[in-house]
C-alpha cells in the first residue's frame, strides 16, 4: 500500500470540512462518542470519506490524534471495504428496503468480531422507505452492542423527525472554492487556471470536481459564447432555424440557457470588479472585456432577467420554440 493511499482514511486526508472533523476529534479524545451521527450536506463533499475516517479511527489498533493509522490490518481492511465489523447500507435501485434493514440489523446483533466496535454506514438514509424508516427506528432507539451508526444524507429535511431527532446533526457546508481548486490541482494535476474553473462548476463538491471532464466543459461554454455573440449577425430565417433546432431538444437548450445565465454572471461580475479570479470561466475574461465596452451594465441585467424569465417559462411547459424564438431575436436585436 502507498503512502498516499495509507493516509487516505485519517481525518489529515478530509479536505476542508474543518468544524465536523474537530467535533468528531473531540468526542473521540474525550469518549464521549454519540451513539449516532447524521452527517447531511450536498452530495459529493465528503461525507462518506469522513464517515470511513471515523470508522477506521474506533477502531484502528494505533489509532493517534489524527485517527487511523492507515496500517495496521484493521485501517487496511477499512480501506478495502473488507473490515467485517463495518457494514454499509445504501440504495437498492431507488430505495433502502426493509429487507436490506433486517440484514444489516441481524449483522449488527453478533458481537464484534475483530474491531473495538461495529460501525454501521447508511449511505442515503433519505432513500429508506417507510416500512424501512420504520423498522431502523428500533436500531436507533436501542443500538446493539455499543455499534456506531454513521447516517448520510444530501436531504435532512426530507428523513422522518424520529429518525433526525435520535441522531447527533454534523452539517457539511459545501468546500470553498480555493479549497477546492487546491486539491484539484493536486489530485487531478490541474493547471490553477483548469482547476479554480471545475472548482466553481463543481459548486463545493469534491465529488463532482473530480468527475468532471475539465476539457468538455471548457469545449462547450467556448461553443455557447460563440452561440449567443453570433446571433446579432444571422438574419431571422437563421434565427427561426436556430431557434426551431434548440426547441427540438430541451435538455440542450436549458444548457445553453444555464450557461448563458452563468456567462452573464461572469459579464457583470467582471464589470463590476476587473477581477479575473472571481469569474467561474477565467478563459473568457477577454470576451468579458470587450463585452463591458460595448453593452451597458442595464443592457447586462435586462439580458440576465431575460434568461432567467426564459427559464421560467420552459419550466412551466411553455413551448419551447415560442421561449426560443423570443429570447433569440431580443438578444439578437441588441
Ligand atoms: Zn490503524
Amino acid at each position: 500500500m502507498s503512502e498516499l493511499e495509507q493516509s487516505n482514511l485519517s481525518f489529515a486526508a478530509i479536505e476542508g470540512h474543518e468544524k465536523p472533523v474537530t467535533i468528531l476529534k473531540r468526542a473521540l479524545a474525550n469518549k464521549t462518542l454519540a451513539h449516532a451521527y447524521l452527517f447531511s450536506g450536498d452530495a459529493g463533499i465528503g461525507k462518506k470519506m469522513t464517515a470511513l475516517a471515523l470508522a477506521a479511527a474506533v477502531n484502528c489498533q494505533n489509532a493517534g490524534p489524527e485517527g487511523g493509522c492507515g496500517a495496521c490490518p484493521s485501517c487496511r481492511k477499512i480501506a478495502t471495504g473488507g473490515h467485517p465489523d463495518l457494514h454499509m447500507l445504501a440504495p437498492d435501485g431507488e430505495e433502502i428496503k426493509i429487507d436490506q434493514v433486517r440484514q444489516v440489523q441481524a449483522d449488527l446483533s453478533l458481537k464484534p468480531f475483530e474491531g473495538a466496535k461495529k460501525v454501521l454506514i447508511v449511505d442515503g438514509v433519505d432513500c429508506m422507505n417507510t416500512a424501512s424508516s420504520n423498522a431502523f427506528l428500533k436500531t436507533l432507539e436501542e443500538p446493539p452492542g455499543d455499534a456506531l451508526l454513521l447516517l448520510i444524507t444530501a436531504l435532512p429535511q426530507s428523513l422522518l423527525p424520529t429518525i433526525r431527532s435520535r441522531c447527533q446533526e454534523i452539517r457539511f457546508q459545501p468546500l470553498p472554492r480555493r479549497t477546492l481548486a487546491q486539491a484539484l490541482m493536486r489530485k487531478r494535476g490541474l493547471s490553477e487556471e483548469d482547476a479554480w474553473f471545475l472548482a466553481a462548476l463543481a459548486q463545493g463538491s469534491m465529488g463532482r470536481g473530480l468527475e468532471m471532464d475539465v476539457e468538455q466543459e471548457k469545449a462547450e461554454r467556448g461553443r455557447v459564447l460563440e452561440f449567443w455573440s453570433g446571433l446579432a449577425h444571422q438574419g431571422p430565417g437563421e434565427t427561426l432555424a436556430l431557434a426551431e433546432s434548440y426547441a427540438k431538444d430541451r435538455d440542450r437548450f436549458d444548457r445553453l440557457l444555464a450557461i448563458g445565465v452563468e456567462c452573464l454572471r461572469d459579464a457583470m461580475v467582471y464589470r463590476a470588479t476587473g477581477e479575473a479570479r472571481l469569474l467561474v470561466n477565467a478563459r473568457a475574461e477577454e470576451q468579458y472585456r470587450q463585452w463591458g465596452e460595448r453593452v451597458p451594465f442595464s443592457g447586462m441585467v435586462a439580458d440576465l432577467e431575460l434568461f432567467v424569465s426564459s427559464r421560467g417559462l420552459l419550466d412551466r411547459r411553455v413551448s419551447a420554440q415560442l421561449v426560443a424564438e423570443n429570447l433569440f431575436f431580443k438578444l439578437g436585436r441588441g
